[in-house]
């Protein structure tokens, strides 16, 4: 594709991120915006966390620490270092650089300043010509139920380390809660070309972001074709807990299931080649493709086939009602 129009991402963290840089790579300055998944937020010492957020924004600014997986590269622990010494909550690890974020986010946010366009100066400070935005400047909060109790999401998720079974899973708020001005402007668009749903964990990144009343409907009527891309590759998650929670509530661990639950809102849906076989079983259109984005050249890879993809089915849909 000749990415000529502007593409819309929707994304949770490290997942959704690498597919996010691969389109930064090939869609043209200020042609992407990457919604991000908020439920992850929380506050801890006094700090507003937007995990997602941030793992994008220094995903997308070449700032991340790929060792961890999360936080900065280069990163200093001083201020860890002697919240320990002091016997303070050392369970999420926070480093120097990483610090400053949330310590200027939660300054604007007291002072009133609606989380997106924080976010949306961060990502320009940062020198990024991709808009990131948060899914929501209100409230919305994943809650966990498990074996073990109500668990907030980063109790869950870093404290437990994913270890309780899952019952259910809710996004408090979520139907309360509103688009940001900014994310509106992007959907109204007209030269809106696809809209990409990056291979994030569909029940903690991706639901999270549907559940906003407006969403679903939009999606459901978008003109521009709406792609998701398959988190599992082989039956299993590259990473984290999609195929775990997938088992534990019942479900079949299969791109079939992740497609069902986008049904009506999805064009097409990209299987990767190890899965080849179950294309035949889809009701969207399928393109096959190598997913496991490894280097940046795998991510820029997969994001052409995926916008490619989205033409082809645009060029179809023409064909159709012409
Ligand atoms: P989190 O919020 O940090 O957990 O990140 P996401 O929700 O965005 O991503 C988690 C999902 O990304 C998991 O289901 C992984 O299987 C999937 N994932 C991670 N890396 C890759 C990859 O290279 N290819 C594909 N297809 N999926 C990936």
């Amino acid at each position: 594709m000749n990415p000529r129009g502007s593409v819309l991402a929707l994304s949770g963290g490290i997942g959704g991120a690498k597919l996010a840089l691969g389109l930064q790579g090939v869609v043209g300055p200020g042609r992407l915006t990457v919604v991000v998944n908020t439920g992850d937020d929380f506050e801890h010492l006094g700090l507003a966390i937007s995990p997602d957020v941030d793992t994008t924004l220094y995903t997308l600014a070449g700032l991340a620490n790929r060792e961890l997986g999360w936080g900065r590269e280069t990163e200093s622990w001083h201020f860890m270092e002697e919240l320990e010494r002091l016997g303070g909550e050392s369970w999420f690890r926070l480093g120097d650089k990483d610090l400053a974020v949330h310590v200027e986010r939660t300054r604007r946010l007291a002072a009133g300043e609606p989380l997106s366009e924080i976010v949306a100066d961060f990502a320009r400070r940062l020198g990024l010509a991709t808009q990131v935005l948060p899914m929501t400047d209100d409230r919305v909060r994943t809650i966990v139920e498990t074996a073990a109790g109500t668990l907030s999401f980063q109790r869950y998720f870093v404290q437990h380390r994913c270890e309780p079974r899952v019952t259910a899973i809710r996004y408090a708020g979520a139907e309360q809660a509103q688009l940001p001005q900014a994310v509106l402007r992007e959907l109204d668009r007209p030269d809106l070309a696809a809209v990409v749903i990056c291979p994030s964990n569909p029940y903690l990144s991706i639901e999270p972001i549907l559940a906003i009343p407006g969403w679903r409907a939009w999606l459901r009527s978008c003109r521009a074709p709406v792609i998701a891309v398959s988190p599992l590759i082989g039956g299993e998650a590259v990473k984290g807990p999609t195929a775990k929670i997938m088992r534990e509530l019942g479900l079949e661990v299969s791109p079939l299931t992740i497609a069902r639950r986008y049904a009506g809102i999805i064009g097409g849906f990209v299987l990767d080649q190890v899965d080849a076989a179950l294309a035949p079983r889809f009701e969207a259109p399928v393109q096959v493709a190598s997913t496991l984005m490894r280097t940046l050249e795998d991510k820029e890879r997969l994001a052409r086939e995926v916008l490619d993809f989205a033409e082809f089915i645009l060029t179809a849909r023409s064909h159709t009602q012409g």
